[in-house]
């Protein structure tokens, strides 16, 4: 048999039920993979041994049975974002590194289902909050691709642990690119589903209007399976969509003759590394070789999307994150003279400095006599990325662009110069502002071959006509396709 590590879903789905394998034989390659590999990728923040080969034994029982759903038995990695009934849950964070959910996410209800097996909990920017996962508390998570370079952020385990072949597939969170930025550095495929269409129960929040739960996967394929798997609506989160759905029938049709792509001027500009431009254009050539229509749009506010996005996301974040203070659950100062003085010393201890610096930023924005300024000033630019995206849609049907506009940088480049580390989300913001989905796979290395990912971007729950797009792209550009070594 073909490694079976190098398997995807779908792959690893024929071979579980033609009971060539079993789910347990599986989900033991992985936990032997990781206690050898991770240490020198430190993915994971927590390995559930007992809890994955519990699920693998009961995997195997349904499909003797029969009871076969597309993810039974298979292997799968979950950012630590995401709650998890008594498995820990630390938001790579001091404040939550003790924490045991008395409950799981909607998105772990729906994987258990259907008898999906969980190999542990990622890694990340501590609460979502960065670019490289050098804010997690605990740990910096490597690049399989070259072990000295960050893997992104904030889902870094999440995008390190598929290229590195420690899980079949990982869920992660997008607010700001935090699925398609680490998935373009590590080379794999993340999607960043339409705002609501997947339940936030249970994820941790950081910025409540930007917060997407979305695959992390080896192709387009698997994207499709697990969003299926994890999408739908959800009463208990007020902001899912209702009676939304996504069946991934017809994703795989090898036919994009007629589709409108559009590439938007704005992000083809000064900074961006030239071996990923050269890459993003080859790509959207391609397109026009299967039959696609290709063309320049324009999205005229994409210059102020930084600036909107980090008052948004911030002001959120202060409010979402006052709810950590020492009483209820988590971290709580040792030492403190009285109330105020334990509030004090337990945000002061539990949060690392970036997320302090995103509460002060937040709450600064948010204080009287600012907030005009800043937060209803940025709402209302965020108005104005909306109609640009609604306006660029009448023209076409997907629009393609960089993910980041350089592959992975090195561990320590950025993480004393927060601006500069902020400037890097200029490409993938937009997409949270408008609650669209983005998509964003691997089109290229560059010369030290690091990988290079394109985005591709698509109107309100048109994530079908966005997995096709990708599907018949990734086809396309089959050849190109590789494993790190690690
Ligand atoms: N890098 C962005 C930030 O630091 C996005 C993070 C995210 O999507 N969670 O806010």
């Amino acid at each position: 048999m073909e490694n079976l590590l190098d398997l995807s879903i779908g792959e690893l789905r024929r071979l579980l039920d033609n009971k060539e394998i079993t789910s347990q034989e599986i989900t033991r390659a992985y936990l032997e993979r990781i206690k050898e590999v991770d240490p020198r990728i430190k993915s994971y923040v927590t390995v559930t041994d007992d809890l994955a080969m519990a699920q693998a034994r009961e995997a195997d029982e349904r499909i003797k049975r029969g009871e076969i759903a597309p993810l039974t038995g298979i292997p799968l990695g979950i950012k630590d974002v995401i709650c998890t009934k008594d498995v820990k849950t630390t938001c790579s964070s001091r404040m939550l590194e003790n924490f045991f959910p008395p409950y799981d996410a909607t998105v772990i209800e729906k994987l258990n289902s259907q008898g999906a097996v969980m190999l542990g909990k990622l890694n990340m920017d501590e609460f979502a909050m960065g670019s490289s996962t050098e804010n997690s508390a605990f740990f910096e998570t490597r690049n399989p691709w070259d072990t000295e370079r960050i893997p992104g952020g904030s889902s870094g385990g999440s995008a390190a642990s598929v290229a590195a072949r420690l899980c079949v597939a990982s869920l992660g969170s997008d607010t700001g690119g935090s699925i398609r930025q680490p998935a373009s550095h590590c080379g794999v495929v993340g999607l960043k589903p339409t705002y609501g269409m997947v339940s936030r129960f249970g994820l941790v929040a950081f910025a409540s209007s930007l917060d997407q739960i979305g695959p992390l996967a080896r192709n387009v394929e698997d994207c499709a399976i697990l969003l299926e798997a994890i999408s739908g609506h959800d009463e208990r989160d007020s902001t899912s969509i209702p009676k939304v759905s996504f069946s991934r029938d017809g994703v795989l049709e090898k036919d994009i003759k007629g589709l409108k792509v559009g590439f938007p001027k704005e992000y083809f500009i000064e900074g961006l590394q030239q071996e990923v431009e050269e890459a993003v254009k080859g790509a959207i050539n391609l397109f026009e070789s299967l039959g696609a229509e290709v063309k320049e749009v324009s999205l005229p506010h994409t210059e102020y999307a930084i600036a909107t996005y980090y008052i948004i996301a911030t002001a959120e974040a202060s409010s979402n994150l006052s709810r950590y203070d020492g009483v209820k659950y988590g971290f709580r100062a040792k030492e403190y003279e009285n109330l105020m003085d334990m509030y004090k010393k337990t945000r002061a201890q539990g949060f690392g400095p970036e997320v302090k610096r995103r509460i002060m930023l937040g709450t600064y924005c948010l204080s009287a006599g600012y907030y005009d300024a800043f937060y209803k000033k940025a709402s209302q630019v965020r108005t104005l990325i909306i109609n640009d995206f609604k306006n660029a849609f009448k023209e076409v049907d997907i629009i393609a662009a960089p993910v980041a506009p350089t592959t992975a940088f090195k561990l320590g480049e950025k993480v004393n110069d927060p601006l500069k580390m902020y400037l890097s989300d200029i490409f993938t913001i937009p997409v949270n502002l408008a609650g669209i989905p983005g998509l964003s796979m691997p089109c290229g290395f560059d010369q030290k071959g690091l990988p290079i990912g394109i985005q591709l971007m698509a109107g309100h729950l048109q994530e079908k006509t966005l997995l096709r797009t990708a599907y018949n792209l990734q086809e396309a550009l089959k050849l190109s396709f590789k494993w790190p070594e690690v």
